[in-house]
């Protein structure tokens, strides 16, 4: 095909377009051209001046980006936005979360998925592996499912897994009511969502054990034998916390990351969420096997836990991605997870050198779509075309000297004019073109009003927490 002219469906030109390519090339006034769900052509806007398109945008005065993925996401957690303040990690999970989790309802967390679909929509997002794991029966992870794919998202619904409980779990208090099903049921239940929604599918089901700590090692090993048969990838937290491979030493002998090791668990579809605390072993490992890593640096800030090896895994061949990882992130917003990912490594490292808005998009962009397993993350003929488009006239853009920065520092969701999945425009003119976003906000608000006396969490609504005050 010429790539200089053409018939194509969607053509953007004029903004300065970061295109993350093999050769990380910025045209300045640039322009991409779209036919069906691919990228044709790429390239200095006057390259592409013989291109007639049925639907020709604008673009100038803003950036054109590869879409941005969001690798590790819980969307039912957003319907408790807000609340669950200052609470470790672990009591956290058993004091919040997980009553939380054991009140929705399958309609609710399909709003809640509705919601975060719309609010990633907004922020540029067009991938999104969303770790699904409350309630976790056929028809509500495949409804969450068909929510995100509602609102014109791509990726996957990592079903969440927790089997049998285990010693490990009670010993801490996390057992309970979440342990709902026996492996057996969990593995049957995540192979009639696959088939359902198979590999290649908009929004694809993996198998996915909630945490490698508390879930025993027969349905760890089970799943990923799914995974590997069906053909999708896997997903699991790992080593969120530090406690976490202590725990695991203490049952099992070994580090957790080292065990998916010597099982021949890690590459090959196995993406793990935060791996915070690895050792040099673990790292090299995980990197060994081209991995996938999922960096959320806004809530291991909020959450308090601790900041993961980039430079390190990254130089070991890991697959990092960005998360945002649910109600512990409050916002899904890429852009401001970006320039997170660039000032925690710096104040951890006390050094500016460490990283920069240049890594930080490309762990959006093209290193999410390589960990999530799409043809997407950068822009160049043949590729999906999945963009994000952001404003730079703004006065907090001004005055703009480069692109990048003003993407990763400058930029907010509000500045976001199109999200493009596929060459679909799924967000223009600040609402989502595909869906009802109003009924949307209204459902999820309704829903959350009541799920929030059924589960008994009035008490956390109240306006002024003094009691999670420090003492002076
Ligand atoms: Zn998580």
């Amino acid at each position: 095909m010429n790539p200089h002219s053409g018939r194509c469906d969607l053509l953007l030109s004029g903004g300065s377009v970061v295109t993350v390519d093999d050769g990380r090339r910025v045209y300045d006034r640039g322009a991409v051209a779209v036919t069906g769900d691919r990228i044709v052509a790429v390239g200095e806007e006057e390259e592409l001046a013989g291109w007639q398109a049925n639907r020709s945008i604008d673009t100038t005065g803003m950036a054109v980006l590869p879409g941005f993925v969001d690798t590790h996401q819980h969307l039912f957690q957003y319907l408790m936005r807000g609340l669950g303040e200052g609470m470790e990690l672990w009591p956290w999970l058993s004091g919040f979360i997980w009553p939380f989790a054991d009140a929705i309802s399958g309609p609710d967390a399909v709003a809640g998925a509705k919601l975060g679909a719309v609010e990633a929509a907004h922020s540029g997002v067009t991938a999104i592996l969303d770790h699904h794991y409350a309630p976790t029966d056929g028809a509500a992870t495949l409804g969450v499912a068909a929510g995100i794919e509602e609102v014109g998202l791509r990726g996957a619904v990592a079903r969440g897994m927790m089997g049998d409980a285990t010693d490990i779990a009670r010993r801490h208090n996390l057992a309970g009511e979440i342990f709902r099903y026996s492996a057996a049921e969990e593995l049957a239940i995540t192979r009639e969502c696959i088939d359902a929604r198979p590999p290649g599918t908009q929004v694809e089901i993996w198998p996915a054990p909630v945490n490698i700590i508390y879930v025993a090692q027969d349905l760890m090993r089970a799943a990923v034998e799914l995974a590997h048969e069906t053909g999708t990838g896997w997903h699991t937290h790992c080593s969120e916390v530090a406690t976490d491979p202590v725990y695991y030493l203490d049952e099992y002998g070994i580090r957790p990351a080292d065990w998916l090791y010597d099982q021949g668990l890690l590459g090959n579809g196995a993406t793990l969420a935060h791996g915070i605390f690895f050792d040099d072993r673990e790292v090299e490992r995980v990197g060994r096997t081209g991995t996938g890593v999922a960096y959320c640096p806004i809530s291991h800030q909020y959450m308090g836990l601790g900041v993961m090896r980039l430079r390190d895994l990254r130089r070991a061949g890991a697959k990092v991605g960005l998360g945002l990882d649910g109600g512990s992130g409050h916002r899904l917003d890429m852009l401001s997870c970006m320039k997170q990912a660039v000032l925690l490594q710096r104040v951890h490292a006390q050094e500016t050198t460490i990283t920069n808005g240049e890594e930080a998009i490309e762990l959006a962009t093209r290193e999410g779509a390589e960990y999530l397993g799409t043809e997407a993350g950068y822009l160049a003929p043949g590729r999906l075309a999945d963009m994000a488009v952001v404003r730079l006239g703004g006065v907090h853009h001004s005055p703009l000297h480069r692109v990048v920065a003003a993407v990763v520092y400058s930029a907010s969701p509000a500045d976001v004019a199109y999200t493009i999945v596929g060459g679909r425009v799924i967000l223009e003119d600040g609402h989502c073109t595909l869906v009802d976003e109003e009924a949307i906000l209204q459902d999820a608000r309704r829903r959350s009003e009541e799920l929030v006396r059924r589960a008994g969490f009035e008490h956390l609504r109240k306006p002024w927490r003094s009691d999670l005050l420090p003492q002076a």
